[in-house]
């Protein structure tokens, strides 16, 4: 569905943002990463050798990302409660959301690291696979 060689398809498929074909976190499962494995990245690619962590701190950047993505998400959802359930004061709706963000954290902290790698490295088939 998505191609090869797209920053989409390293995103959507867990995959490393140089070759596209080693996983870049341990499990396609955000919540078995984090929660239960307790390991982060992979600190390599399998298939190339590309080390994830480019430099030290590097990881602090996918902070930003994280804070945009949970920032829509209150904005889209919020907004959604608030014309869907009129009656709903916003006291309701802050909480709601708050637990919503803390639920959704494995899945916005896998994804913020996928985006932001994506971002710095470029798809690049010339490697032998
Ligand atoms: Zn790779």
């Amino acid at each position: 569905m998505i191609k090869k060689g797209s920053k989409l398809y390293s995103i959507s498929y867990n995959k490393c943002p140089k070759c596209h074909c080693g996983s870049f976190w341990h499990k396609n499962n955000p919540y078995l990463n984090i929660l239960k494995n307790n390991k982060l990245t992979n600190s390599h690619c399998a298939n190339c050798m590309f080390k994830y962590e480019i430099e030290p701190g590097f990881w602090f950047g996918a902070m930003y990302v994280s804070y945009a993505i949970a920032v829509a998400f209150v904005l889209i959802f919020g907004a959604l409660l608030y014309v869907f359930f009129e009656n709903m004061d916003i006291i309701t709706i802050v909480s709601i959301l708050s637990v919503f963000v803390i639920i959704f954290s494995p899945i916005n902290h896998f994804f913020s690291r996928l985006i932001w790698i994506n971002i710095f490295i470029d798809y690049t088939n010339s490697i032998k696979q």
